[in-house]
């Protein structure tokens, strides 16, 4: 599904929403109603089938009250480091203890950007995520920012959304503000208009963003808002910007269109690029004639299908799929190594746990994972 508008958010059928530190905690504390009401959303969004994962800021402004530590815990990295690993347990009870008023059960996840990055490691998350939405859980993620080795920089968690759409295959994401949306110039001067449709993120498109954020605490202002929509761009996932801080904003934005989408370039070629990259491939699977149509009607590569492997490659690398003839069918990032597609090749699921000493995943590549062609 593509996403166009703020009207089809509302009815997307994967959603990752981010909430920043300005809008959750105040004044060092909790805001209470606030989070009850967006809870309350979430479970609406829910209700009407649309599958949502939170990704949540705050550890570092909570931990940071609780240490009593200045500058909002930012004064050093091993402050914010020791803020989050403080403020991440009381946030993870917040959304806890939010979300199960309206009986939803909630996760933590907490990854850190090269996690998503890294093709193997990118996958068990994309994994994970999964299931948990299967399992009608909301996974509230979160940067692991108290091993993070790189400096927290404010809006971490706005690229961080982007890239845990891309992980969950999402179909859009709603970064939650201070401000409306992307003005044409600084909103404080006042003749400023608001842009609502936004045709790839260009230099004309960032040099009207504002870098400095009004609430001074929460997120990195508009340019990472603008990086976290060209990562959501390029991935073919749709990205809005809406304002947070009225009463159940995202109904609000909503229905009064309020807010800047900022369209997908077309999906398949993004997802082509990102899963291929510009990777050669490092193996080839080859499949028999049933897998190969299998694959036609969309279905993932299971071991069942699989004939021979060539080349020496681990979990998560990037491998062509090949027909009985020879012929390409397309290229995906492969579940297991090269060693272990060997050892299960031909075998039906029932069969693949003996022979790999451990339960097998879901496929050899999975359909999410994988471009045809
Ligand atoms: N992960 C940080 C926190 O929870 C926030 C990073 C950001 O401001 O984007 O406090």
């Amino acid at each position: 599904m593509a996403v166009n508008s703020l009207l089809e958010i509302g009815s997307c059928g994967r959603l990752v929403i981010k909430i920043g530190s300005a809008l959750l905690i105040e004044d060092g504390k909790p805001a209470h109603s606030r989070l009850g009401s967006l809870a309350q959303e979430i479970a609406e969004l829910r209700a009407k089938g649309t599958q949502i994962i939170v990704v949540s800021s705050g550890a570092i402004a909570l931990g940071a009250a609780r240490l009593d530590l200045p500058k909002g815990g930012r004064a050093s990295l091993a402050d914010a480091q020791a803020a989050a690993s403080v403020g991440q347990v009381a946030l993870a009870q917040l959304w806890g203890e939010a979300l199960s008023q309206h009986g939803i059960i909630s996760a933590q996840m907490l990854v850190t950007l090269d996690d998503l990055e890294e093709r193997k490691r990118y996958l068990n998350a994309a994994a994970t995520l999964e299931r948990l939405l299967e399992a009608g859980v909301i996974p509230v993620v979160n940067e692991n920012d108290s091993v993070a080795t790189e400096e927290i920089r404010f809006g971490d968690n706005d690229r961080l959304a982007a890239r845990v759409a891309q992980a969950a295959n999402a179909d859009a994401v709603l970064l939650l503000s201070d401000v409306d949306g992307l003005y044409d110039r600084d909103p404080s001067g006042g003749d400023a208009t608001l842009i609502e449709r936004v045709e790839g993120v260009t230099p004309e498109v960032i040099a009207m963003a504002d870098t400095s954020s009004s609430s001074g605490m929460g997120s990195g202002g508009m340019l990472a808002k603008l990086q976290a929509a060209r990562i959501a761009e390029r991935a073919g996932i749709a990205l809005a910007i809406i304002n947070g801080t009225p009463e159940k904003p995202i109904s609000k934005a909503i229905e009064e269109g309020r807010g800047t989408v900022f369209l997908p370039v077309r999906s398949d070629n993004a997802r082509k690029a990102w899963l291929g990259g510009r990777l050669a491939p490092e193996g080839v699977l080859s499949v028999d004639a049933g897998c190969v149509s299998a694959l036609s009607d969309g279905a993932s590569l299971l071991a069942a299908g699989l004939t021979e492997v060539e080349g020496e490659f681990a979990r998560g690398a990037l491998v062509s799929l090949h027909g009985p003839k020879g012929e390409r069918l397309g290229q995906g990032l492969v579940e297991y190594s090269a060693a272990e597609c060997r050892a299960i090749a031909g075998l039906k699921q029932a069969e693949q746990e003996a022979r790999l000493g451990y339960a097998p995943r879901a496929a050899v590549v999975h359909r999410d994972h994988m471009v045809r062609g």
